[in-house]
């Protein structure tokens, strides 16, 4: 008879195991909130901490989870899950079955909660601290109406957070992502996604409250009362909020100790009022080491979901989509050339898009890739252009006529090998990136054969006439 906790702890290993050392975050965000409850007739009970958890790991773990469960319980193995809803739960659970997945699911059913009224009288007040008689006032939400979460991008690089932010959209203050923490470097989009939430929010939920600020105003608002002598109006006006947005806290950081205990009582109310925080930070939690100690393991509290650099297909989408949302026409080859060379963020992808646009339309030039090129190398000297792997199978696949996808495959045809041989080549001599990366974007090859291509190459660079005019007319269009 085997225990279920035993079961579960072997399960946890090979899951462990098999995302890997990489994806250690992904399984302390995923796996380790998961309690295994009961084994029962080869089906083992675990409580997730949300529906939405749940939906997350039918969606992106399930072929894991049954692997992993016919390798502890065998072919009949079975997994339910009970759903752990955050408040008020009604003892009778619900069981679905899942066809697709011949799995069932234990829903403890919420009773329904009535959603706080918000104070409102139809005034509007930009200022916050202007508060006679609290319970009647209707708050200027400072929410940017272009930052929603239709015109946000999903890519593989945002994906957890822009669902989580759904999630907490559609059940603010009722999901375990309560605070919802948004970190992620310069220009990856915080700010547009914790607007998108907000935005949403309001949308579904009419009545709620909504307060989006950034950090440094709620400093410079609470020094101001201070002065005024009116603290106490100041964290009372934040404790009637039923979803506050604090944007970029690592601002706070070596500062503000008192701001910060403010801030420490107020989210303590809020949080316990089931109202919704959402914090962004261009820091990981653990990065943010010199704000106040308590206040800090309040953020370890909910969800910190990372924002990351995009991939160069999100890249497009992002251009296509901003392009769209102007009415502007673009040829595809410049998108494309505008989304292989800026690969460091959001932002300075937007700023080439605007800056060829303006260039263009000042100089009534066409948008041409002579002029993406002229454009493109001005705007990224500073941060002086490199050349990516991506970049460089793009040129030689373009070179050949060979579909990008092709350097990924296994395929040995002479062509293809070629074209992979020469991108490890160029990787090699062009990036900084090690052996192992280079093989890993060529089609998940190990670093000897890596050395072994770049080894080919180079001879038949020496002895082959007709090679080494491909390699100088390469090398040619990925310098320029
Ligand atoms: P951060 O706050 O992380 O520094 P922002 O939210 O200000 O970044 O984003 C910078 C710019 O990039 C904004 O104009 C934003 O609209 C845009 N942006 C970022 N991510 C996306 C995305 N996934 N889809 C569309 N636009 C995005
Ligand atoms: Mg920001």
């Amino acid at each position: 008879m085997q225990n279920y906790k035993t079961v579960w702890a072997n399960c946890l290993k090979i899951i462990k195991d098999n995302l890997g050392p990489e994806n250690i975050q992904v399984f302390r965000t995923w796996f380790e909130p998961i309690v295994p409850i009961q084994l029962e007739n080869n089906v083992l009970t675990i409580r997730v901490p949300s529906q939405f958890f749940y939906e997350w790991l039918e969606e992106h773990f399930i072929d894991l989870l049954k692997r992993t469960i016919r390798l502890q319980l065998g072919p009949n193995g079975m997994l339910k899950y009970s759903i752990l809803m955050d408040t008020s739960i009604d003892e009778t659970p619900i069981t679905t079955d899942l066809p697709s997945s011949g799995r069932q699911a234990t829903v403890n059913r919420p009773k329904s909660v009535p959603l706080r009224m918000a104070p409102e009288d139809g005034r509007e007040i930009a200022n916050p601290f202007i508060i006679p008689g609290i319970q009647k006032l209707k708050i200027n939400s400072q929410l940017n109406g272009n930052y929603t979460l239709e015109n946000f991008v999903e890519g593989s690089c945002n994906s957890l957070a822009r669902s989580a932010g759904y999630a907490v959209a559609k059940n603010p203050g009722r999901t375990s992502f309560n605070p919802l923490l948004l970190h992620g470097g310069v220009g990856l989009g915080k700010t547009h996604l914790a607007h998108a939430i907000g935005i949403k929010t309001k949308e579904l939920h009419p009545d709620m409250t909504v307060l989006y600020v950034t950090s440094e105003q709620f400093l410079q608002q609470y020094v101001e009362a201070v002065k005024n002598k009116n603290t106490n109006d100041f964290i009372h006006f934040y404790q009637i909020i039923d979803f506050l947005i604090l944007d970029d806290i690592q601002f706070w950081a070596n500062k503000g100790i008192h701001t910060q205990e403010a801030f420490f009582h107020i989210f303590n109310h809020l949080h316990q009022n089931n109202c919704q925080i959402i914090i962004t930070s261009d820091k990981a939690p653990a990065e943010l080491g010199t704000l106040e100690p308590r206040l800090l393991s309040r953020l370890k509290w909910g969800l910190a979901a990372d924002l990351g650099t995009p991939d160069v297909e999100t890249r497009k989408a992002i251009l296509h989509q901003k392009l769209a949302n102007d009415g502007i026409e673009m040829p595809e080859d410049v998108i494309d050339y505008i989304a292989y060379n800026i690969n460091t963020n959001v932002r300075e992808l937007e700023g080439a898009l605007v800056s060829l646009i303006a260039q263009s339309s000042l100089n009534h030039r066409q948008i041409t890739i002579d002029l993406a090129k002229q454009m493109i190398d001005k705007f990224v000297k500073s941060n002086t252009r490199e050349i990516t792997i991506d970049y460089i199978q793009k040129v030689v696949c373009d070179y050949f006529n060979l579909p990008v996808e092709s350097i990924q495959s296994s395929t040995r045809k002479r062509e293809i090998v070629q074209a992979r041989q020469l991108t490890m080549y160029f990787a090699k001599k062009l990036t900084t990136s090690s052996l192992a990366i280079i093989g890993l974007h060529c089609g998940n090859k190990d670093h000897a054969t890596v050395l072994h291509a770049c080894k080919t190459v180079a001879n038949l660079n020496e002895t082959d006439k007709q090679f080494h005019s491909w390699v100088d007319d390469i090398e040619k269009k990925l310098r320029d």
